[in-house]
């Protein structure tokens, strides 16, 4: 007899692995499906996030932020420390090692919450059917009275700069070197080639990164994008833009990439050639061709605003679906698919999703940019406070950036709050909290921040809206 439960996960990636858990919170039988298979050849859970995504990327910021300061910042603190010096296996192993002890806790919780994971790969079949196929032995048919599709997403591939794994690589190639090139270039200056262009950079590697898009961060907020190009300028990171790429190829032990721009017809060499151009979703064999499932003509699984597909008691959430390919994104739309199917009311506000890019300094924001509120016609306000005149960033000898809040001319109500600066990651909590409860701008004048903290600035940005900034001059 087939196994059968209430709910059947495809994928355990942050979307899938939340969904199956908080299923099982609800008293539903779960079971989560997942392939993923590590350079190492172990399986383990995860997605790309834990396995070759946030996580990974994270701990390598940290180390070589750490190392950068540690040369460039100790000394005016007053610490001297000879010659400091950066062990790549070691950053590597520490690297690996928080992976594995994440990846290894989402087996933890499933077996806590009693979710079955299964490692193997799933396909939807008619009649909310899943064909299970385990790492070694037999396809078996899982029935299921619900199915939530969290296939996530892959990296997209260049016709004209192929991967092959060696010289011309992936964010996931990208996160493994064990050595420092010594010439790097990147395709695209969105969020991955700016993180590992940074991490490599801080190491000593001359980056280059070449972007299509004449305009730098076209997504984040123009006057944060300004600060931003500067300081990754000032970092010695040689962006690009405008620069279509026409061809990479191999050249013994270099790459050579041609690209123009308006200028014309360029080319430079490096040593290896990170492709961060986007993703797509990644929907390949995960379900058969009449189980109903549509795709969009970009290759999204169809879904409503509720993730639900055309398949009655069929749902996809995370990267394989429309939205910011981000964690928190997906882990909420499994929260909400396992609350509907447990009959309760559930929804995901997509107007406040946070975007961080984890740089130094961090960009992060909420809402909409001041250009989106000016194309709506919307009347508005802004004010913004600079983290020079922060105390707190001052004692951190980390004053690069500002906040930035955008509220409505009418009714005071926030629309976007734009940071960049240290731990705008962090910061923008509070704003993504204002914007939850549609807050007002007094409502965050007259909130009490600690003394001396970096909030302060995001107090201080909303008190500037209005012209009331106490510790910065108004404009
Ligand atoms: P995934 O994490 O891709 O998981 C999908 C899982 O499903 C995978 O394990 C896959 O093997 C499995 N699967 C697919 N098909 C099948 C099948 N048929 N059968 C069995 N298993 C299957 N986002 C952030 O929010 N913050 C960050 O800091 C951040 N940093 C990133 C850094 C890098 C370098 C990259 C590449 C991405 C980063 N992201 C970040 C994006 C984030 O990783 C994704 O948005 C997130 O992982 C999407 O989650 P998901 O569950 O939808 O898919
Ligand atoms: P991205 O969409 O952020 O950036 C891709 C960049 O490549 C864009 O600026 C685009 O204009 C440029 N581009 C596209 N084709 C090009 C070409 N042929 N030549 C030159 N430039 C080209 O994508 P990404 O950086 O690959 O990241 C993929 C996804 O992963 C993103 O959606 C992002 O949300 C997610 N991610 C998030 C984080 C984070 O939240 N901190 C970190 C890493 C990745």
């Amino acid at each position: 007899m087939s196994r059968s439960f209430d709910v059947v996960v495809i994928g355990a990636g942050p979307a899938g692995y939340i969904a199956a858990i908080r299923a099982a919170q609800h008293g539903m039988t779960a079971a989560c499906i997942d392939e993923w298979k590590n350079k190492d050849g172990k399986n383990a859970f995860g997605g790309t996030c834990l396995n070759a995504g946030c996580i990974p990327s994270k701990a390598l910021l940290e180390s070589t932020e750490l190392y950068h300061r540690a040369q460039h910042e100790f000394k005016k603190h007053g610490i001297r420390t000879g010659d400091v010096e950066m062990n790549i296996a070691d950053m590597q192993k520490r690297r690996a090692s928080i992976v594995r002890q994440l990846t290894g806790g989402i087996a933890g919780l499933f077996k806590a919450n009693k979710v079955e994971g299964l490692v193997g790969h799933g396909k939807l079949l008619p009649g909310k059917k899943v064909e299970f196929t385990p790492v070694s032995g037999d396809a078996e048919i899982i029935e299921a009275k619900h199915v939530i599709l969290a296939a996530g997403s892959a990296p997209i591939e260049l016709g004209i700069a192929p991967f092959d794994d060696e010289r011309i690589i992936d964010s996931w190639g990208a996160l493994e070197l064990d050595a420092v090139p010594e010439r790097l270039g990147v395709v695209g200056a969105g969020v991955i080639g700016l993180e590992l262009g940074s991490v490599w950079s801080r190491l000593g590697s001359k980056v280059t990164v070449l972007e299509a898009l004449d305009d730098f961060l076209f997504m984040a907020d123009r006057d944060v994008a300004k600060v931003a190009a500067a300081e990754f300028k000032k970092q010695g990171l040689d962006i690009k833009l405008g620069a279509k790429v026409t061809r990479a190829s191999t050249d013994g032990d270099a790459v050579t990439v041609a690209y123009e721009d308006e200028d014309g017809a360029h080319s430079i060499e490096v040593d290896k050639l990170i492709v961060a151009v986007g993703r797509r979703p990644y929907t390949d064999d995960l379900f058969s061709d009449d189980a109903g499932i549509q795709l969009d003509e970009r290759g999204f699984v169809v879904v409503d605003e509720e993730c639900r597909t055309r398949v009655k008691g069929v749902y996809a959430i995370g990267d394989c679906v429309r939205g910011p390919m981000l964690a928190h994104k997906g882990s909420e739309e499994g929260v909400m698919v396992a609350d509907l199917i447990a009959g309760e009311f559930a929804e995901v506000n997509y107007d406040v999703i946070p975007s961080v890019i984890y740089t130094a300094p961090e960009i992060a924001w909420t809402g909409k940019t001041e250009e989106e509120v000016r194309d709506s016609g919307r009347a508005y306000k802004t004010g913004s406070f600079p983290f020079m005149a922060s105390g707190r960033a001052k004692a951190m000898e980390q004053t690069s950036g500002m906040v930035k809040v955008i509220s409505s001319q009418d009714d005071d109500e926030i629309l976007g709050v734009h940071i960049v600066g240290p731990m705008a990651g962090e910061l923008i909590a509070e704003a993504v909290v204002a914007l939850e409860f549609s807050a007002s701008t007094e409502d965050l004048q007259r909130t009490i921040h600690a003394h001396p903290s970096l909030a302060e600035a995001v107090h201080e940005a909303a008190l500037a809206v209005d012209k009331k900034a106490l510790n910065f001059p108004n404009k």
